[in-house]
């Protein structure tokens, strides 16, 4: 369903011209705030983004429903070699939520940079998905824009304990949050990958953001079990399913989105861990 819906704005987006690739339009980059990014509103993406755009050799963004971009930022670590890292970039009419920053400031400034350039939305708010610097390591970035930082409390006292600037906006268990006619609903399901672990809600696309706590579907372990609560996982992606059910998309921490699927791949290795614990 994900993956057709999907097909279906590249397949859209194959017959537009690909004027955007590797820059910025004929006659220059939308004006922040005209008229006509306004009217066009979410419309915006599908008609003039298609397929990922490399902003750098570490980054790329892509469109994945009207409105919403996966950003991927990439690291080299020591032992797996280079991991891709996912967030989201959301429009609403006139400014953008980001979801988790990009791996490290140089690259969230290249991120909302584009974001400014190419769309004409300045970012306003940043939803952080747990402490892990995948997630939180273009925070300093975020707030020397001026940038609204919303965590979840458990979040927010292990990044303080890590020595990551504060947020902004601390929530207990569960949040709203509202970017012009953008909907994000923020929820802590229980330990899992971390801790700390939070999922987001679109509910205009149905795009369920799992974070880390959610595998690929070609995942074939936990990943990063180093803060995972094994035992409780499954129960918090129970929580999960039961609180967002019928996502349209479902979009992993590390990998490919896809779409139910992703939640039963991930029910499947997090079972593997807890019978061989010894496993990595
Ligand atoms: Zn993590």
């Amino acid at each position: 369903m994900a993956l057709a819906a999907l097909g279906l704005l590249q397949a859209a987006c194959t017959a537009a011209p690909s004027r955007l690739r590797g820059g910025p339009a004929p006659g220059g980059a939308p004006p922040t705030n005209s008229p006509d990014v306004v009217a066009a509103g979410n419309g915006l993406a599908a008609e003039k983004f298609h397929g990922a755009v490399r902003l750098r050799a570490d980054l790329t963004v892509r469109p994945i429903a009207p409105g919403v971009f996966l950003h991927e930022s990439t690291r080299a670590l020591p032992g797996l070699g280079p991991i891709g890292s996912n967030g989201l970039v959301v429009l609403g009419s006139r400014h953008a939520l980001l979801v988790d920053t990009a791996w490290g400031d140089e690259a969230t400034a290249a991120l909302l940079d584009w974001v400014e350039r190419e769309t004409g939305r300045r970012a306003t708010d940043l939803v952080v998905t747990h402490s892990h610097d995948d997630r939180i390591g273009g925070i300093r970035e975020a707030r020397r824009r001026g940038i609204r930082v919303h965590e979840f409390e458990g979040t927010a006292r292990r990044a303080s304990a890590d020595g990551w600037p504060p947020p902004d906006e601390v929530f207990a268990s569960e949040a709203l949050l509202a970017v012009d006619d953008v909907r994000a609903e923020v929820f802590f399901p229980g330990a899992a990958h971390s801790p700390d672990n939070v999922v987001v809600w679109l509910p205009g696309p149905r795009i369920l953001f799992g974070s880390c706590m959610i595998r690929s579907g070609d995942a074939t372990d936990v990943g990063n079990r180093a803060d995972a609560s094994l035992s409780t996982w499954e129960a918090s992606l129970a929580a999960v399913e039961a609180r967002f059910p019928g996502p349209t998309t479902v979009v992993p921490g590390h990998g490919s989105p896809g779409g139910i699927e992703l939640i039963a791949r991930t029910r499947q290795v997090v079972r593997e861990a807890v019978s061989n614990p010894r496993m990595p």
